[in-house]
């Protein structure tokens, strides 16, 4: 069995905050194969042969695969439908690698934050945002992103690298690990990263989903959002699948775009929304809402018009502030009113409600919070001397100790709750 060693951190205040640092890895090397890494129809492939090869009766090829992902374990001893000696051959053969959850923030509205360490020590975020008895887990696609929109937290920490398939269809992966309850119903590729910079991962990662092998989490369920990439938006629009595309405009005109995005230079406005045109299904806008930026009446007309071309929803995004400490979010009112003029000229609007504002819910908002709280507690040890620095960080927010999701596994006693 894997074995992880913890250090584990717990702040109080009016909510909680936990950290876990792995200082364990599993056991992925030479000789062994990640299934998680692959489609469900790889790797239903992969053990039907392996199965074959061991003169094992064919329906053990079955059982293991939906220990993958329909009824994931978290090690192969837990799947005790197989015999003990094939739940150790599968261990040496095939290590179900875990994502570990380094922080874990939970709002008072119900959203959930979650910050995973990945084997290489790079971090990604997820976000569980409840509602009604919809779930919709907003997963990472990237470790960083190269794309530095001026108003989002990720693109400030620059590029890190890619995700392999199953670090993106891990996140949702750990969720039903920690609660199989809490499946979530709805995703959205709107966490850190630019989906379609990173094709090959997000396609197999896309089967992976909605594969019923899988996680059989329905297409239109799917929304993939991207600031409109063109190569990948092609691949993407070839999937008979019915996965939903989002855009994020966020402004009307190529100049104003160019101004908060700079892949805008590479991709313009009318290239994104000509490629759009390949979807036949309907798409949504993504606008995130800066005051004295793109929030004016003629904005409104703009975006209504070219919102009625290309058939679109607009989902419109109050501006997280911890995302971009210098730009102000367009008030509420202004917000109303903006939605009111797209509707009046025929478009469907929705103001997205800021969820989770008191966690840090904004796109890499969280690990560069972490990181910097690390720092500075390094600094205060620093200068006391060897001497802990760690205490109470400011921001840490939000309460909730019964998730499954925070529950230490047996013998993995916290070190160093203060
Ligand atoms: N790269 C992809 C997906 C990741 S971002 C994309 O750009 O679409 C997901 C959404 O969150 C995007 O629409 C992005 O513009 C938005 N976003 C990022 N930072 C934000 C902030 N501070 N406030 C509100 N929305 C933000």
């Amino acid at each position: 069995m894997v074995e992880f060693s913890f250090s584990a951190r717990l702040a109080f205040g009016e909510s909680r905050c936990y950290f876990f640092r792995m200082t364990g890895s599993p056991p992925t090397g030479a000789g062994t194969l990640n299934l998680l890494d692959l489609t469900p129809a790889s790797a239903r492939a992969v053990l039907v042969d392996w199965v074959a090869e061991r003169e094992l009766p064919s329906y053990r090829a079955g059982q293991m695969h939906r220990r993958l992902w329909q009824a994931p374990v978290e090690s192969w001893e837990q799947a005790t439908e197989l015999p003990t000696a094939l739940r150790t051959e599968l261990g040496a053969r095939f290590p179900l690698p875990r994502l570990i959850p380094d922080t874990v923030q939970q709002s008072s509205d119900g959203t959930r934050k979650y910050l995973w360490r990945l084997e290489d020590g790079e971090a990604i975020e997820s976000v569980l945002i409840p509602s009604g008895s919809r779930r919709t887990l907003c997963i990472s696609s990237q470790a960083g992103c190269a794309l530095r929109c001026s108003f989002c937290a990720t693109g400030r920490m620059g590029f890190r690298r890619n995700l392999t398939p199953f670090e993106i269809a891990g996140q949702i992966r750990e969720v039903v690990l920690a609660d199989p309850e809490e499946k979530p119903s709805n995703i959205v590729f709107m966490g850190m990263g630019e989906p379609l910079l990173n094709w090959p991962a997000v396609d197999a990662a896309l089967s992976i989903l909605n594969h019923p092998e899988g996680f059989g989490i329905g297409a239109r369920h799917i929304t993939v959002s991207t600031v409109g990439i063109l190569p990948g938006m092609a691949e993407f629009a070839k999937r008979p699948e019915q996965f939903r595309l989002a855009i994020s405009l966020h402004a009307p005109t190529s100049e104003q775009r160019l101004s908060m995005m700079p892949i805008e230079k590479k991709y313009d406005l009318a290239s994104v929304l000509k490629a759009a045109e390949a979807f036949r299904k309907r798409i949504t806008f993504e606008y995130v809402m800066i005051e004295g930026f793109n929030d004016s009446d003629a904005d409104a007309s703009q975006l209504a018009k070219l919102a009625r071309r290309a058939g679109a929803l607009v989902n419109i995004l109050p501006l997280h502030p911890g995302g971009a400490p210098e730009l102000t979010p367009t008030p509420l009112s202004r917000i109303g009113t903006f939605s009111e003029r797209l509707r009046n000229q025929g478009v469907e609007a929705v103001v997205r409600r800021s969820r989770g504002l008191d966690i840090n819910a904004a796109c890499g908002q969280l690990r560069v919070e972490v990181e910097k709280k690390r720092r500075e507690r390094k600094n205060v040890s620093g200068e006391r001397n060897g001497v802990s620095g760690e205490g109470k960080a400011p921001g840490d927010v939000s309460t909730h100790t019964s998730s499954p999701a925070l529950r230490l596994r047996s013998g993995q006693a916290p070190r160093g709750i203060v």
